[in-house]
């Protein structure tokens, strides 16, 4: 079997080449992907059956991205709440450290498409530094979130120097680590590197599943073999227009997940994000798939549907003394007890 290193580097990045494999015109794509790059890792690719279907539409370019109205490239204001260059520090017990650089698929609905391929996305040494000398400096950070890119493209050895650094720190008492990597590039979930996660319990990795279709015996070997390591698993989906809008994929998706051992935690309406605008629902399409499935499904099934605040104000849980009003601009109230609204209509 090659390594995932190799699969990797046969990741498909020129969209004349998919064009060809698929048997369409290829100008549009180029078009999209020069202005937001493409990456299909070899194992995604295997699972798309053809244009359009549920797989296509989350990793190939798309020309409504480059229409788009939205007007934000960075919404949750990331960059403002961004004490040290590779740290967002919005809860003050909890922390994102961006540690990885890079995806092994680059998904057109990513909330830093803005960064997705550009050089702007790598971390360096130093800005590393910085920020575990910054969890370091602040005693409230309890959990810290590895984020990036994908915190599972580093090597072993540096993503252990980092648990070990962090590990070092007495009032860190947890770490998550979000990643794609079971879904994308599940040959990287190696027993190499889950018998080095072992060793830093408690951890969590919340993985990011969007379809059953993904629920392939490669995600779910990947998946048993960290539970096996002792990494409590969840799963963070986006709900996406086109991709998952119904409660019937959804309740496959989340009983599917129960199986392999992943516990669904969030389902996350789709940012505000510039060139992502065709993926977003109404937000009565969420509450209409969680409402048919209370009951029907296990609680254990069921995540938390969430909007995360434009404007760096955090997650609001979309329950009903959240939701103030519905209609084309839609009324929330921030768990902080802040009224904002938000676009609530489909482009
Ligand atoms: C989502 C998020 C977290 C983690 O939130 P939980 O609700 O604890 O999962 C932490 N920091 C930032 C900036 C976030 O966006
Ligand atoms: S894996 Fe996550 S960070 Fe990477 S492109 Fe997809 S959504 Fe964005």
């Amino acid at each position: 079997m090659q390594d995932w290193q190799q699969s990797l580097r046969q990741a498909m990045i020129d969209p004349m080449e998919l064009a060809e494999r698929f048997g369409i015109d290829s100008a549009p794509l180029q078009r999209v992907a020069r202005r937001y790059p493409m990456r299909i890792s070899p194992y995604y690719l295997s699972l798309i059956e053809g244009p359009g279907d549920p797989l296509w539409r989350q990793c190939v370019p798309d020309e409504r991205e480059l229409t788009d109205p939205t007007r934000s490239a960075d919404p949750l204001d990331e960059e403002r709440l961004s004490p040290s260059p590779a740290v967002v520090h919005r809860y003050a017990d909890r922390v994102l450290l961006l540690v990885g650089g890079d995806c092994a698929t680059y998904c057109r609905f990513c909330t830093r498409k803005r960064k997705l391929g550009c050089s702007t996305m790598t971390v360096s040494e130093e800005d590393l530094a910085a920020g575990i000398d910054y969890i370091a400096s602040r005693p409230e950070v309890r959990d810290v979130l590895l984020s990036g890119g994908d915190p599972l493209l580093l090597e072993d050895d540096q993503l252990e120097a980092i648990l070990l650094r962090l590990r070092a720190i007495p009032h860190v008492e947890m770490v998550r680590i979000g990643g794609r990597l079971p879904v994308t590039l599940p040959e990287r979930i190696t027993d190499d590197l889950c018998q080095m996660l072992r060793r830093f319990a408690p951890l969590y990795l919340n993985t990011h599943f969007n379809h059953p279709r993904e629920l392939t015996p490669q995600a779910a070997a990947a998946c048993v073999r960290l539970a096996d390591a002792g990494i409590v698993l969840g799963n963070q989906t986006v709900l996406l227009r086109g991709v998952n809008d119904s409660a019937e994929t959804q309740a496959n998706l989340w009983r599917g997940l129960l199986r392999l051992r992943v516990r669904p935690y969030y389902l996350h309406h789709m940012d505000l994000v510039r060139g992502t605008g065709h993926f977003r629902t109404r937000i009565e399409t969420g509450l209409d798939i969680l409402q048919a499935l209370r009951g029907p499904l296990s609680g254990m099934a069921l995540p938390q549907y969430v909007i995360d605040s434009p404007g760096g104000k955090g997650k609001i849980p979309l329950l009903p003394e959240y939701l103030l009003s519905l209609g084309d601009q839609a009324r929330l109230r921030t768990p902080g007890g802040e009224v904002i609204q938000f676009p609530n209509y489909e482009i």
